[in-house]
């Protein structure tokens, strides 16, 4: 099928760029970092949330029912995640799926993989996003031990969290991930919250937010917009024909229409921008500088002119690529689609894929794709238009290519500017001189 607008870098040959290989010399002019989602474990999953973007990967790609990277490909990719970084830290992720079903006895592997092929003066720190519904004091232990990071999926109170995170008879699971932050709680792991903004609890911002904080207690916290297109499930990104991309502010381009373009579990756009104003005022009320959230840091961050740290508010992207349970290694956790396999790790060393000139086309794609609507846009340097997999709808001018997130996220900058360059100038007064 043919893409729809400009950039298509499925195509491309896998050519190395020079800045694949380490700069040694005595004043290096680049470190080689970049970061790689890992899916031992496949799309595999013991629940069966109704919005996830993955577990459809089993049919789509073929896998097996129960996916294992094995030993062989474990150490492959480890020992060249590490060799093919520079710098005093490397940090793996595990995912999924749900990573844990591989048991604790294979991330028992992992580390002892990690020491074998770790040179000194590097030290390695693990994440592990979990549904933590296999959390155990063993486990607990174990990630406590190792110093691993805790991602935990959970979506606010009770009612909000149960209404799409269910087992695969159609349980609730709340109770289960309210014992595996006790259990985490218990042993001292740190966790972090991930929650994803749907069309139900995009409704209620200060309930998610109040009680991720104040009952939860988390300190940091990852809210992520569930954007799914109905045909995510056999189309890759950018493969939407122009007929499938509505206009900004149609009613196909709202969840719940008949003819909409996403599913019916989407956030609706301007809910988005109104959680996300929200919980902001909050935040900055109450929690600043207490409680993290990655989307208010990042932007914070930016009003202050630093880099964004967050691939999806950033200009580029192409630094956070993804490997799967046979070694397939692809452009983006949000791009596994056979169009973006960038090649294989028993093919291909890490440092060979991911500096190469197709990975690098697909990460300046984020920029050079945008349309004119965004390059006006008086929020371009906060927003860069957000993810390109969000990008379905047509702007006002009939142009491809502009988030589905729009009118949301402009009316979350809207209302925020003035307080992220007011938190900017306390933060520039409060530096040592
Ligand atoms: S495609 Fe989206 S999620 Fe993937 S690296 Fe780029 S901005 Fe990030
Ligand atoms: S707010 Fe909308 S127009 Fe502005 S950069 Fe983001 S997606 Fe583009």
């Amino acid at each position: 099928m043919k893409k729809t607008f400009a950039n298509d870098t499925t195509q491309m040959p896998l050519i190395p760029l020079a800045t694949a290989q380490k700069d040694t010399r005595a004043q290096p002019s680049y470190q080689r970092r970049f970061h790689v989602m890992a899916k031992p474990g496949g799309s595999q999953c013991n629940i069966d949330c109704q919005y996830c973007f993955y577990l459809h990967k089993e049919q789509l790609l073929h896998q097996p029912k129960q996916p294992r990277m094995d030993e062989a490909t474990l150490a492959q990719f480890i020992k060249s995640y590490i060799e093919s970084q520079d710098g005093p830290e490397v940090v793996f992720s595990w995912q999924g799926g749900e990573p844990t079903l591989l048991g604790l006895d294979y991330y028992r592997q992992v580390v002892a993989l990690q020491r074998q092929y770790c040179p000194p003066g590097v030290t390695i720190q693990n994440d592990l996003q979990t549904n933590g519904l296999l959390l155990n004091d063993d486990w607990c232990r174990f990630l406590k031990e190792e110093n691993f990071l805790v991602g935990l999926s959970i979506d606010g109170p009770r009612e909000l969290h149960d209404h799409y995170r269910v087992t695969r008879s159609g349980k609730p699971t709340f109770d289960r991930v309210i014992a595996a932050a006790d259990c985490l709680k218990r042993h001292g792991v740190p966790f972090n919250a991930l929650t994803v903004v749907n069309r139900l609890n995009a409704q209620q911002p200060l309930a998610v937010y109040r009680f991720l904080t104040r009952e939860l207690g988390a300190t940091y916290i990852q809210f992520t917009p569930c954007v799914e297109p109905k045909v995510y499930q056999s189309t890759a990104p950018q493969f939407w024909t122009p007929q499938q991309m509505p206009a900004l502010g149609s009613p196909q381009s709202k969840p719940g229409h008949p003819m909409s373009v996403v599913t019916d579990w989407s956030v609706d756009p301007d809910d988005w921008g109104h959680f996300l104003t929200v919980v902001f005022e909050e935040w900055v009320n109450n929690d600043l500088g207490r409680v993290l959230v990655n989307l208010f840091e990042t932007a914070v961050a930016q009003t202050l002119g630093q880099p964004s740290q967050l691939c999806v508010t950033a200009e580029f992207c192409g630094k956070g690529l993804a490997i799967e349970h046979d070694g397939a290694v692809y452009s983006c956790d949000h791009y596994v689609y056979p169009e973006y396999r960038v090649g294989r790790i028993q093919d291909h060393p890490l440092n060979e894929m991911v500096f190469s000139t197709r990975q690098l086309a697909f990460g300046l794609a984020k920029r050079d794709s945008l349309p004119a609507y965004c390059r006006a846009c008086p929020h371009l340097k906060l927003c860069w238009g957000e993810c390109p997999k969000n990008r379905l709808l047509t702007t006002p001018d009939g142009e491809p290519g502009l988030n589905y997130l729009c009118s949301g996220l402009r009316h979350f900058f809207d209302e925020v500017a003035p307080m992220l360059t007011g938190i900017a100038v306390l933060l520039r007064q409060s530096e040592p001189r």
